[in-house]
């Protein structure tokens, strides 16, 4: 009889269903994780409203943390062991062509979510799975300090690690972020540590009060002053050296660029939905020597980076959990994840 597993699938828009599938095994050069955590990222939220689109059906899931219960005969056991806690990284690059073997894991050629992953033999990102069987090139471990729930977050910080570092802050620069969903707070934070000077422009109150409670004192409500004349005013007319922008609206990213100082660097973090063209001064960019550039997900470079920051306790991600739901009730963990209220809700794998 074959063992089985569960997993949550999505098997339509607006579907979402917990089922039974075939358990993974390891390859000898795999380990067979137990997943205890998956945070639901936007990309998941999007499957599921049908903004992005997939075949379905498909298992979602991307940030995961679990605990080794199997290790394949060719693992060294001074590496990896059964009961090391671990995070999963993206399962979906490949690490052979030329992007991986430079680094870039992120930009993988052959990055496809519809690919098999993880000893599963449905299409998908597996996190949403109970189990996955994993190449050891894709774990990371867990400090004893640190929780599943928390673990779970190390995909979502790694991918701001990737853009604040494509910001290159100095100390006591001035860096404005735009947008204080849980990417946008994850940047704030980031580019305090960097000792930067961090003003943020959010029109939702909730989250102004969470970033106050967190010691961010300037803080711009774009309901209720113009983002661009504030940021001047702060900086007595230079404008800000970074700006963050992790809001998906093409007015936003003119913005950002309009808020710039001289050699300001505007980094493009989130996906455009819609891609609407934006309009820019040549020469603008030409005299004030303003650098635009974007950043998209991480590299394995970039997980252990998060990955320290988390084991460390130099970064703290409790604030930003804002619940846990059993496997059982994920549809409305998705439903909570959604409303733009929460930051990041986790899916209890191991409570059914
Ligand atoms: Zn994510
Ligand atoms: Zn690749």
């Amino acid at each position: 009889m074959t063992e089985t597993c569960k997993a949550a699938i999505f098997t339509g828009t607006n579907k979402l269903e917990v089922l039974d599938i075939k358990k993974p095994t390891p390859k000898p050069n795999e380990v067979l994780v137990e997943l205890k955590t998956c945070a639901l990222c936007t990309w998941e939220q999007r499957v599921y409203q049908g903004i992005n689109q997939v075949d379905f059906p498909f298992i979602g899931g991307h940030e995961e943390a679990g605990i080794i219960v199997e290790v394949g005969a060719d693992i060294d056991p001074k590496l990896w062991q059964v009961n090391d806690r671990v995070v999963v990284g993206l399962l979906t690059s490949c690490g052979e062509c030329e992007n991986c073997r430079i680094g870039e894991e992120g930009s993988c050629e052959n990055f496809n979510y519809e690919n098999l992953v993880g000893g599963l033999d449905t299409r998908g990102m597996g996190g949403l799975s109970q189990y996955l069987a994993v190449p050891v090139s894709k774990l990371f471990k867990i400090s004893d300090k640190l929780s599943y729930e928390e673990a779970a977050l190390t995909e979502p910080l790694s991918c701001v690690v990737h853009s604040v570092e494509i910001a290159n802050i100095q100390f006591g620069e001035t860096v404005v972020v735009v947008g204080a969903g849980i990417m946008g707070a994850f940047h704030a934070v980031l580019a305090k540590n960097k000792g930067a000077r961090v003003i943020v422009i959010e029109p939702n109150e909730k989250r102004l009060a969470l970033l106050r409670e967190l010691g961010f004192t300037e803080l711009i409500n774009p309901t209720q002053e113009d983002s661009v004349s504030k940021v001047k005013e702060l900086t007595n007319g230079k404008g800000a050296d970074v700006i963050l922008n992790t809001v998906g609206v093409s007015k936003l990213a003119e913005e950002s660029v309009a808020m710039s100082a001289l050699y300001g660097r505007v980094v493009l973090y989130s996906s455009y939905h819609p891609d609407t063209p934006i309009a820019l001064s040549p020469n603008q960019l030409h005299r004030r020597m303003t650098k635009v550039v974007g950043s998209a997900n991480s590299s394995t470079r970039d997980f252990i980076t998060a990955m320290k920051l988390l084991n460390e306790g130099i970064v703290d991600v409790k604030p930003f959990i804002a619940g846990s739901y059993p496997l059982s009730e994920v549809v409305a963990g998705m439903e909570a994840a959604i409303s733009p209220d929460s930051y990041r809700i986790i899916v209890d794998m191991s409570a059914e």
